[in-house]
C-alpha cells in the first residue's frame, strides 16, 4: 500500500545569554561541573525564581525571525515530572500562552507552519561513567531554551527525511544569524524530537505518531526518520497498527525501541508558577527588537543574486557560515567588487578554512585581503604572486602590502622598460616568431610570454604583455 508520511518537528535550541533564565548564574558551557550553581537553579525548596529579561527579548527575536505573532501575555508554568537532573521535580515551561504563536519556515516550495515557539529552563545533565556510575552536572539547570512546535496537522507539512533536515538546518541557519543561539550540534545546544505518522494516501485522517525524543544530529534525525518510516510501513502493510509511544532511537544500532507508551500533557499537571508573574510584552519592546534584527539568510541572499549578481550556489557557499557572510560584507564595503570579492572568498578562504564539520576563523585581516584583490584587478601584483601572499600573512601579524614590497613582487616597470624588454625577446627568438607566425600555436606565444616573465622578474602583466608581443609581430 501506499502512504501518506507526516512529520512533526520540536526543536531545542540553548540561548545565548550572559546568565540563566531564572537566576544570576552564568549561562556558559565547557566549564568545571556544577560550578555556575545556585539554589535556585539547583532547585533548592524555598529558592525563588526570577526572569532574565534578555531571556525573553532573545524569545521575542527567534520569533520575529521566523515571521510568529508575539503575545503581549506570556505566562510560565510548572511541568511537574521527576528525573535525577531536575531536582526540583519540575521544569518551568510554557503551555497555553507561550511567547510566539503561529509563525512559518520555507522549506523548497512549501511554507511549513509552526504552531509556536515557548521559553523554558533546560535540566542538568547525566554522565554516566565506565565504572557505572552516573553523574550530575547542574550547569545546564536554568539555562534558558526555547521550543520550537511545528503544527504537523496543518499543509503543508514535511514529509520526508530529507525535509525535515532542510527545515532544521534553515532554522539553525536562522537563529545563528539573529544572534539568538549558536547551534553547536555537537555541543547539544540544538536537539531535535522527532513526530512521524503514517497514513493511506490521501487519506484525511492521520494516523497515529510515533515520537523519537532528543535525537543529537542531523544526521541521526535524517536515519531515525528513515528507519521509522519503514518501521510503520511494514507494521500497517501486515494489518498491524501502530501504537502511540515514544521510542528511542540508537545511533550506533541504526534502530529504535520502546521508551514508554506515550504520555500527554496531562500527566505533566502543569500549572502557572506562582512565583513568576505573567509577562506583559509591549508593542515598543517588540519594535525596538524588530529594528535590531541583523539581516537574515534569505535577505542577505536576495542582495548577492540580484543586486550583486552572483550566482546562488555562491551565495549559498558565503551564507552557510555567518562569519564568512559576515567578512564577505565587510570586504564588499571596502572594495564595491562584489563578484571578485566572492571569488576570493569562495575558494582562496574557504580552502584554508574548512574543516570536516564547518569552518574555522578567518585567518587574515579584511584589509589584507582588499589590498590584494584591487592590486591583482589593477595589475600591480600578479594573481599568483598575490596568491602567494596570502599563503606567507594567513594566520600572522604580516600585512599584504609590505610582503608583496618585501618580497619584490610588486609590478613596477615602467612602459617603455617593459617595451624594451619585450622588443628584445622578439628579436633575440627570430626563429621562434618565424614559427608562431606560420603555426600560429597558443604555446609558442606562451613560450614567448614566459622570457618576458623571465626577464621582468615576474613583475609584469602577463595579459599585457601577450597582447602586446602579439602587436609587435603582427606588423
Ligand atoms: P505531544 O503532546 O505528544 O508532544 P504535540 O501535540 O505537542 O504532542 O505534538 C508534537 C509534535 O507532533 C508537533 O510537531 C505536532 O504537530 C506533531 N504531530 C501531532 N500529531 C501528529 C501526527 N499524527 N503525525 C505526525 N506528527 C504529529
Ligand atoms: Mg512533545
Ligand atoms: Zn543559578
Amino acid at each position: 500500500m501506499e502512504y501518506d508520511v507526516v512529520i512533526g518537528l520540536e526543536v531545542h535550541a540553548e540561548l545565548k545569554t550572559n546568565t540563566k533564565c531564572f537566576c544570576s548564574c552564568k549561562n556558559e558551557s565547557g566549564v568545571e561541573p556544577n560550578t555556575n550553581c545556585c539554589p535556585v537553579c539547583i532547585g533548592l525548596p524555598g529558592a525563588l525564581p526570577v526572569l532574565n529579561k534578555k531571556a525573553v527579548e532573545q524569545t521575542i527575536r527567534a520569533g520575529l525571525a521566523l515571521g510568529f505573532d508575539i503575545n503581549r501575555t506570556a505566562v510560565f508554568e510548572r511541568k511537574n515530572y521527576f528525573y535525577p537532573d531536575l531536582a526540583k521535580a519540575y521544569q518551568i515551561s510554557q503551555l497555553v500562552k507561550p511567547i510566539c504563536i503561529k509563525g512559518h519556515l520555507r522549506v523548497g516550495e512549501k511554507d511549513i507552519p509552526i504552531d509556536r515557539i515557548h521559553l523554558e529552563e533546560d535540566a542538568g545533565k547525566l554522565v554516566h561513567s565506565n565504572d557505572g556510575n552516573t553523574l550530575i552536572d547542574y550547569n545546564r539547570g536554568g539555562v534558558p531554551l526555547i521550543e520550537l512546535v511545528t503544527d504537523a496537522l496543518q499543509e503543508p507539512h514535511i514529509e520526508t527525511a530529507d525535509e525535515a533536515i532542510e527545515f532544521l538546518e534553515k532554522l539553525r541557519q536562522i537563529y545563528i544569524y539573529a544572534g539568538v543561539a549558536d547551534c553547536l550540534i555537537e555541543k547539544g545546544q540544538m536537539r531535535a524530537d522527532v513526530n512521524v505518522s503514517l497514513k493511506p494516501k490521501g487519506s484525511p485522517i492521520y494516523g497515529t505518531k510515533v515520537e523519537m525524543k532528543n535525537i543529537m544530529g542531523f544526521k541521526s534525525v535524517y536515519r531515525a526518520i528513515q528507519y521509522e518510516i519503514e518501521r510503520q510501513k511494514d507494521i500497517l502493510d501486515d494489518g498491524g497498527k501502530v501504537e502511540q509511544e515514544t521510542r528511542k532511537w540508537d545511533d550506533d544500532k541504526g534502530i529504535n525501541f520502546t521508551l514508554r507508551t506515550k504520555e500527554n500533557s496531562q500527566d505533566y499537571r502543569y500549572f502557572p508558577d506562582p512565583d513568576l508573574l505573567a509577562v506583559n510584552i509591549s508593542e515598543a519592546e517588540i519594535d525596538k527588537i524588530k529594528s535590531t534584527m541583523p539581516r537574515l539568510p534569505d535577505e542577505l541572499k536576495k542582495i548577492y543574486t540580484e543586486e550583486y549578481g552572483l550566482s546562488e550556489y555562491d551565495a549559498d557557499v558565503l551564507l552557510q557560515f555567518k562569519h564568512v557572510s559576515d567578512y564577505y560584507n565587510e570586504c564588499v564595503e571596502l572594495y564595491r567588487q562584489p563578484k571578485t570579492v566572492c571569488n576570493w572568498i569562495t575558494t582562496e578562504i574557504m580552502a584554508r578554512i574548512k574543516t570536516e564539520t564547518g569552518a574555522g576563523p578567518i585567518l587574515i585581516d579584511k584589509t589584507d585581503l582588499v589590498w590584494l584583490m584591487k592590486n591583482v584587478d589593477d595589475k600591480k601584483i600578479n594573481r599568483l604572486s598575490a596568491k602567494d601572499v596570502l599563503s606567507k600573512i594567513w594566520g600572522t601579524q604580516l600585512h599584504a602590502e609590505q610582503e608583496a614590497k618585501r618580497l619584490n613582487l610588486i609590478i613596477d616597470i615602467d612602459n617603455n622598460a617593459l617595451d624594451n624588454i619585450i622588443k628584445n625577446v622578439v628579436d633575440n627568438n627570430a626563429t621562434v616568431v618565424q614559427q608562431y607566425l606560420t603555426e600560429n600555436d597558443p604555446k609558442i606565444l606562451n613560450y614567448l610570454v614566459g622570457q618576458v616573465m623571465k626577464e621582468t622578474k615576474g613583475k609584469a602583466n602577463a595579459g599585457d604583455v601577450m597582447a602586446k608581443i602579439k602587436e609587435i609581430v603582427n606588423k
